[in-house]
């Protein structure tokens, strides 16, 4: 089969395609004839280096990358009872779908309902169920409640953004261009700050009259926390969450105790999809909420499984405005 199999960690010319030998299914495992794999910041990091020494995240190389898809059950390893051949399902957190076929275990994966197509449940179940523990278990939002989602028009913040108004939350967001404030406020963001022209943090203690937001969202990391951590109400959360402009390396507990006794969090998506019934509760919230047209999620591009090293400039370089998909089989 075709995969993206890498040999070593580097920049996105590692990312090789390569013939290797379909997997076999394991004791409770499937296998899946990926139709779309989505790409994620996650894959970037996987494939840099920087989870080299993650527990939660392995990376022996060589590896298949890619941690999300949809497809077809073809076969399923002993001890699967539930799920049958021929039966499309997505996944995320299970590394090895940017291939045409991956082994997954079986209570990773999720049935998709008829109405989902292939593009829509490769599409959501990484950065939707992100949103989900985000705004729902990391710092359940209330009705009346605020927060601060940075990158308001990428992947996951605009899931993130339409999870909390339809939670009843205030939601302030950033971004860096008024294109992409656009798309941030049509997914009813209440107020969009500009941050290349705009203080952030100055303009959320002016609009929220020095009193700082319930929780901020931070998924931006480098350049962003210290100031996200100011603009919190006493005794809020600072939920940091990824790391596009760079890594955190420390943070100063009296800067914690100092911006108003603050707390702090720094959360894998894998702690809040431990279970089976923790997955399939999270998706079958984002697919309902889908069918309700509650949720919408936007693809920005599909490229070719081939073309992954371009899918992987695109994310890096901020361009996105949504999912981005590999199309591996029809
Ligand atoms: P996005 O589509 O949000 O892309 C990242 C955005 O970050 C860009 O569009 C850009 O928006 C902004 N950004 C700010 N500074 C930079 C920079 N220096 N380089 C690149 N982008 C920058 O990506 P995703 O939705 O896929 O992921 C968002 C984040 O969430 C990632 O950091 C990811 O690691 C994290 N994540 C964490 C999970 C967890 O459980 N911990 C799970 C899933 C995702 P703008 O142009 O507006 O600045």
């Amino acid at each position: 089969m075709r995969a993206i199999n890498i040999h070593q960690f580097g920049g996105p010319e590692v990312c090789e395609i390569q013939e290797i030998a379909i997997p076999t299914p394991a004791e409770g495992e499937a296998l899946v004839r990926v139709a779309y794999a989505g790409v994620n910041f996650i894959d970037i990091y996987m494939r840099n280096g920087t989870y080299a020494r993650s527990h939660t995240y392995k990376t022996p190389l060589p590896m298949v990358i890619g941690m999300e898809a949809s497809g077809t059950i073809e076969a399923v390893g002993s001890g699967v009872a539930d799920l049958k051949v021929g039966q499309r399902v997505a996944f995320c957190l299970s590394r090895g779908s940017y291939a045409e076929y991956v082994a997954v275990p079986a209570w990773k994966l999720v049935p998709l309902p008829d109405d989902i197509s292939f593009e829509l449940g490769a599409a959501v179940m990484l950065q939707g169920c992100t949103a989900h523990y985000l705004s729902h278990s990391a710092f359940p939002l209330q009705h009346g409640q605020s927060c601060l989602v940075h990158a308001g028009a990428g992947g996951v913040g605009q899931l993130l953004i339409q999870l909390a108004k339809n939670l009843g939350a205030t939601v302030f967001t950033t971004v860096s261009t008024r294109e992409k404030a656009d798309i941030a406020r049509s997914r009813g963001a209440d107020h969009c700050i500009l941050y290349r022209d705009t203080d952030f943090r100055e303009e959320i203690m002016k609009l929220t009259s020095g009193k700082g937001v319930d929780v901020v969202y931070d998924s931006v990391g480098k350049t962003t926390i210290t100031d996200s951590i100011r603009c919190i109400r006493r005794r809020g959360l600072c939920v940091l969450f990824g790391a596009s402009s760079g890594v955190v390396d420390a943070i100063e507990p009296l800067a914690l105790a100092e911006a108003g006794s603050v707390f702090f969090t720094r959360p894998h998506l894998a702690d809040y999809m431990a279970t089976a019934e923790e997955i399939r509760g999270r998706a079958g919230d984002l697919f309902r909420m889908v069918k309700e047209k509650r949720l919408s999620m936007a693809i920005d591009t599909v490229f070719p499984l081939a073309d992954v090293a371009a899918a992987h400039r695109y994310i890096e370089d901020g361009k996105t405005r949504g999912k981005l998909l590999l199309q591996v089989n029809q």
